[in-house]
């Protein structure tokens, strides 16, 4: 018999249900939320006293990178980071059990901070297929938090032959057998065609209708194709997008052209931050916000949903399968770089890097993310994200809270940073403060709405038992830091203030089902022809498969 939880008396705050009520009380049972009993003898198992709390779901990290190779990269690329870390780990507020901190903690780390800040979904948004594996291990090894996947498919080679021959008709069993194969929610392109290019020694590609080398077609055909498939598989998340140009000044041209070219399409537009500049793009200093062709267009096409990658400042590491843009950046700031390819599949690269308040170029990121969450009308088409750890490691969610809730805060963040940042961004005009409600729809209901996840980020009956518990604080930062309790499918993971269990969770994937052989045929011929590994190893294999909790195509009647 599972346990009976009662969380009594706070002010929940359930943006999906329309609810915001106070006092309110919520029943957990079995791992998900149950009606309140009619029995009013019946006693729970343990009740908690949430009068004067703020009562939310737990949070969801649409975009993230959590796990994998490139992770893994980092980790070995960055010793000093361990040699920080005792220090870190004495500042820490919660008593961690194992693992290593800094901007790429462990597994062990990285699942305790999600939990200990009351987030408890994480989605990690660029897996290459190869990797899928190693990837899903991590993962499980990730405690506190439910995880996801979505893998890398705008450069496979697969795809780009199957366009160049004109062959369309391949393009949706190969995203199928791509999900399948992988585990994943869905399909994420990264800068598609520019990585091939890269990986061939070529020049970047800065135009939606410049050819892919060698293939002769366009990242607009590539982004139309594999967002069409998508969309007609049912996948329970849209087509997430890092697009051409990222971080150069000028890019929201292409940025707007490439929303057009998707126009009528379900399309999710990730760190949109770093596609938002205008500027001079053989001048990195000119660099500035130009957010409000696009932020318009978001206002005017409810299809289209972003996740803003904000940058935050200090210390982290940038980790990015386009590894173009991290050569590039490596060659601006002469920092030490990992640069690498993934057979036939897409690239990885990986690099410190240090935002600076004083650095003009970093203010007016930081500035530009900011305007992206204040000027969207609809909460439910952004989602908070500071592209973990690429913007600022996700611990720093708590601080981005506190800049959209109080205006006397960002202007007095805004007021240290240099004077030309005024004149580069339109941020001081905006006097918005993000409610709760707004905040709890951005860090939870949307995030996990655009995932396809439709038993998270919300608290009616039959949700997951997923509850975050604030002490309510005009100090947002300190609230969101330190969530008095966290519920996790029903089990209490923090209480008061303290991670009390490593209880696992459960790893998500999108229930694809298997090809029929004649689909699967061409594939599996391409793959002997060209990989140098074992068709077998294209597969994470049916044992680790059933491990994963599937959820339905869209269509089929939402998550199982
Ligand atoms: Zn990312």
């Amino acid at each position: 018999m599972s346990s009976l939880l009662k969380i009594a008396g706070g002010r929940v705050i359930d943006p999906l249900n329309g609810v915001d009520r106070e006092p309110f009380d919520l029943w957990i049972k079995g791992g998900r939320v149950i009606e309140a009993p009619t029995d009013p003898d019946l006693r729970p198992d343990r009740t908690i006293d949430a009068r004067g709390f703020v009562v939310m779901p737990g949070g969801v990290d649409i975009h993230c990178h959590v796990a994998g190779a490139k992770v893994d990269a980092s980790r070995l690329l960055r010793p000093e980071e361990r040699r920080l870390e005792s220090g870190r780990a004495r500042a820490a507020q919660h008593d961690f059990q194992g693992g290593t901190h800094g901007s790429c903690p462990s597994a062990s780390i990285t699942g305790q901070l999600y939990a200990g800040m009351g987030y408890t979904s994480v989605n990690d948004a660029a897996i290459a297929p190869a990797g899928a594996f190693l990837a899903h291990e991590e993962l499980a090894e990730t405690p506190l938090v439910d995880r996801s996947l979505l893998t890398l498919a705008g450069n496979h080679r697969y795809l780009l032959e199957a366009l160049a021959s004109g062959e369309h008709g391949l393009i949706e069993p190969f995203v199928r057998w791509l999900v399948r194969r992988t585990g994943s929610m869905g399909i994420k392109v990264v800068n598609p065609g520019g990585i091939e290019s890269w990986k061939q020694g070529r020049g970047r590609i800065t135009h939606l209708d410049d050819p892919v080398p060698e293939f002769g077609v366009s990242p607009r055909l590539i982004l139309e194709s594999l967002c069409k498939a998508a969309q007609a598989i049912g996948l329970p998340h849209a087509m997430h997008l890092h697009s051409l140009n990222l971080g150069l000044p000028g890019n929201s041209a292409s940025t707007l052209e490439t929303l057009k070219a998707l126009s009528g399409l379900h399309v999710h537009l990730a760190h949109v931050q770093f596609h938002s500049y205008g500027g001079d793009p053989n001048d990195p200093g000119s660099l500035k916000a130009d957010v409000t062709q696009l932020v318009d267009y978001l206002n005017s096409n409810p299809n289209v949903s972003v996740d803003v990658g904000q940058v935050l400042f200090g210390p982290t590491t940038i980790m990015t399968a386009d590894g173009a843009t991290a050569q590039y950046l490596a060659g601006l700031t002469g920092k030490k770089l990992l640069a690498d390819h993934v057979e036939l599949e897409t690239g990885c690269g990986v690099m410190p890097i240090e935002y600076k308040d004083k650095n003009l170029v970093h203010a007016v990121q930081w500035a530009t993310g900011l305007e992206w969450f204040l000027r969207v009308d609809n909460p439910w088409q952004v989602a908070l994200s500071t592209d973990h750890p690429n913007g600022a490691a996700f611990t720093a969610y708590p601080e981005l809270m506190a800049l959209l809730a109080d205006s006397n805060y960002r202007n007095e963040c805004l007021a240290l940073l240099p004077e030309a940042v005024r004149e580069r961004s339109c941020l001081r005009e905006l006097t918005r403060n993000y409610s709760l409600s707004e905040l709890a729809i951005i860090t939870r209901a949307a995030p996990a709405q655009m995932l396809g996840l439709s038993h998270k980020g919300h608290l009616g009956v039959g949700a997951d038992g997923d509850v975050t518990i604030y002490q309510p604080s005009n100090d947002f930062r300190k609230m969101f830091a330190m969530p008095r309790w966290v519920v996790k499918s029903g089990l209490v993971i923090v209480d008061d203030t303290e991670i009390r269990n490593l209880a696992v969770g459960v790893t998500h994937r999108c229930n694809v089902q298997e090809l029929e052989k004649e689909a699967l045929e061409p594939i599996r011929r391409w793959w002997d022809e060209n990989a140098t590994t074992d068709w077998r190893s294209a597969d994470i294999g049916s044992p680790m498969r059933d491990r994963l909790k599937p959820v339905n195509l869209r269509g089929q009647g939402g998550e199982k």
